[in-house]
């Protein structure tokens, strides 16, 4: 048994569709004596899809939206997922950085921020969370030893009402992170899916990752982001494979067969041989040519170059003729 303190709750799910929550034809029984209306779009191709297919089990879940609870019917059901477009026919490498994602294919290749709107976010949440704390101090001097810290032991709370305030617009900025950060990842995915179906990307490591760029990029859970990439292109029968970054080396080396260290703050590579490209679309490049020994297959490479290179110039001249919105383009080093 789990206890849950008061406005805590959560989730509930049944074990099937046939006893205590159940669902069936626009409603959600819970028990005997609850029924709830659920709220459809008829419009919603995708829903109605869904809702045509077997129900396993049920499930409801609180979240809470500009204060306000909200709850939400999850059905879990069998069969395949309704799938809007088909899986496009380009082999893909993949690169993501700290702020980037560069996706190079055959035809077309792309450079964007990666989720930084959810960085944004983020930055006023850790405003407010320290609000919050200003504010439990500023309520409960008695709380706290001289030193700043909390005193041990039972201790009664005050909340005041403008604290409760600042705590559910926390929540709700928590909510948008998850919201947001969903949103982005769903579009970047169809986005690739579209045009491709064999992706090749480095593995990233999570560890290293929040070692070298801090919490606010564990924010845009760019693992997250790979892993339902890996699942939706898999589930269609399409290829998506990593390889470590230990072996293959990608940031530094050169299809020339060159391999130099370069700084974080070099965003081109430059290379004696005379290659020049902007690095997270090169890496994205090489990406592509990772074999299964986890080698850069330097030959097919370098026989590819030429009409690459075009289709990288032709990202990064976009790039330098689209009017920068915010400062965050200099991160390309464009
Ligand atoms: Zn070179």
């Amino acid at each position: 048994m789990r206890f849950k303190r008061k406005g805590e709750f959560v989730t509930v799910e049944g074990k099937n569709n046939k006893t205590f929550l159940t669902y069936s034809n626009g409603y959600v029984f819970v028990g005997k004596n609850l029924t709830l209306k659920c709220l459809l779009d008829p419009k919603d191709k995708w829903m109605q899809y869904a809702l045509k297919q077997k129900i396993k089990f049920c499930r409801i879940i609180k979240k809470e939206v500009k204060g306000k609870n909200r709850f939400y019917a999850q059905l879990i059901l069998e069969g395949n997922p309704y799938q809007k477009y088909e899986l496009g026919k380009e082999n893909i490498g993949l690169d993501i950085g700290p702020s980037t994602i560069a996706i190079v294919g055959e035809s077309i290749a792309e450079l964007k921020e990666f989720c930084e709107e959810v960085v944004l976010i983020d930055k006023d949440k850790r405003r407010i969370n320290r609000k919050m704390d200003r504010q439990r101090r500023a309520n409960n001097p008695s709380n706290y030893q001289n030193n700043g810290t909390v005193k041990k032991g039972k201790k009664k709370w005050v909340y005041s009402n403008r604290y409760l305030h600042t705590r559910s617009k926390h929540r709700e900025l928590e909510r948008r992170i998850k919201e947001v950060r969903k949103q982005l990842h769903g579009r970047d995915t169809n986005q690739i899916l579209q045009r491709s179906s064999s992706i090749q990307t480095e593995k990233l490591s999570y560890k290293a990752f929040q070692k070298m760029f801090g919490k606010s990029i564990a924010r845009k859970a760019p693992g997250m982001f790979l892993n339902s990439l890996k699942r939706k292109v898999k589930s269609r029968g399409g290829d998506f494979r990593e390889f470590p970054t230990y072996s293959t080396k990608l940031s530094q080396t050169c299809h020339c067969g060159m391999i130099k260290k370069k700084p974080l703050k070099e965003r081109w590579h430059k290379c004696g041989c005379g290659v020049v490209a902007q690095r997270d679309l090169y890496s994205a490049f090489l990406a592509r040519y990772v074999t299964k020994s986890n080698r850069v297959d330097i030959k097919n490479a370098k026989m590819d170059w030429i009409q690459f290179s075009f289709v990288l110039d032709k990202c990064v001249s976009n790039l330098e003729r689209r009017k920068p919105e915010r400062k965050l383009i200099s991160t390309f080093g464009i």
